[in-house]
């Protein structure tokens, strides 16, 4: 049965050419997509990219000012692969469930 459907099992580094990247078993960084980067970041998927990857976070704070009351509203992650390429990944869409409670350890899954 093909896998070409299915989650990968880890992401690698930008441009890797590996058996497992062509069977998509991994995906080259290259072509993460957002969703498999937030993956990534909650343990679901395991990261052999060697990369260091920088993570931005906006928190709304609208209930007084009070520890716990702000809500994570906005997450982008950038990775400086050579020669300044940057790539960048917008997790915004991906703040449900694992992925939320990293930043906001009282989300729910259904907000
Ligand atoms: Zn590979």
């Amino acid at each position: 049965m093909s896998r070409l459907d299915q989650t990968p099992y880890a992401i690698d580094p930008y441009d890797c050419g590996c058996t497992e990247c062509i069977l998509r078993d991994y995906v080259p960084l290259r072509d993460a997509t957002d969703e498999q980067i937030a993956q990534m970041l909650t343990g679901e998927l395991r990261n052999n990219t060697s990369t260091e990857f920088r993570i931005s976070a906006e928190w709304s704070l609208s209930d007084g000012f009070r520890p716990g009351a702000a809500t994570v509203s906005s997450v982008q992650v950038t990775a400086e692969i050579w020669g300044g390429l940057t790539l960048t990944w917008d997790l915004t869409d991906h703040l449900d469930g694992p992925l939320g409670r990293l930043f906001d350890p009282d989300a729910t899954d259904d907000r």
